[in-house]
């Protein structure tokens, strides 16, 4: 359909990448100006992994800064976006019998606005929030992104923004040239064949991908995202990787868009 939005999955990285330009946030910027405009984004992130399903209502959601340590410019980023809560209403009714709690204690996230602040810099494109539910598997979220797939038709970028790749106990904290383990590169050579094919079952079960899959995935939050984009996409649609690149050894900057 000419007027369906992409999906897209975005690796977000490092938050310092909201106050910094280098090849990641450059290719940001360049999705956001080939994708087609969005009547409003639904984003899904990493760092919004709580018990139970909820979508953000306020019709001015707050910027988050949820992380500690960072240099004081990264505290004082504001993306204010507007909110969309008659967005946030229809994806209870696409998700119901679902419970989605209309949650107005969040916001955005760094995995949104770190990202959405170099795809859309004009901050003028609506944003809602939806939670990921930490105590459900991992087909759950995929099932999630299946229902919400209508809205791609509706003129809205669903938006996944985690890691596929995510170890941060191998990552190199500040160290530019640290050369990617083996092991995520590999992973993430297996995980983009899938995709290519069409194939994303076995993404979804990926206990069952082995060890490389194990130690790049050492705790869903940063993967799951990835999930609720294939989730969203139809069989046979193309499949790009815009960004690409593995920081630090261990964390994968792969942006997917589906569509
Ligand atoms: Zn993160």
């Amino acid at each position: 359909m000419a007027n369906r939005q992409p999906t897209i999955f975005f690796g977000h990285g490092n938050p310092m990448n909201a106050v910094t330009s280098n090849d990641y946030t450059e290719a940001w910027r360049r999705v956001g100006r080939e994708t087609p405009r969005p009547r409003a984004i639904l984003s899904i992130s990493a760092h919004w992994y709580v018990p139970g399903t909820a979508v953000t209502i306020s019709t001015a959601p707050k910027t988050i800064h949820d992380f500690g340590g960072f240099p004081p410019e990264l505290y004082q980023v504001q993306y204010s976006a507007p909110g969309d809560p008659a967005l946030a209403r229809r994806v209870q009714q696409l998700l119901s019998p679902l419970e989605v709690t209309a949650d107005d204690t969040w916001g955005l996230d760094h995995g949104t606005w770190s990202v959405l602040l170099h795809v859309y810099p004009e901050a003028d494109i609506p944003v809602v929030q939806l939670s990921i539910d930490a105590a459900q598997p991992a087909a759950f979220h995929f099932d999630i992104g299946k229902q919400l797939a209508p809205l791609r038709d509706e003129g809205i970028l669903i938006v996944g923004s985690g890691n596929l790749v995510h170890n941060l106990r191998t990552y190199a904290w500040g160290r530019q040239l640290q050369e990617p383990y083996d092991w995520a590169v590999r992973f993430e050579n297996t995980a983009k064949a899938l995709m290519l094919a069409g194939d994303f079952e076995p993404l979804v079960d990926c206990e069952a991908l082995g060890a490389d899959a194990a130690i790049s995935i050492p705790t869903p939050d940063h993967y799951l995202p990835l999930l609720y984009v294939l989730g969203a996409g139809q069989p046979g649609e193309s499949i790009l990787f815009p960004v690409e690149g593995i920081e630090g050894g261990s964390i994968s900057m792969l942006a997917v868009r589906v569509g």
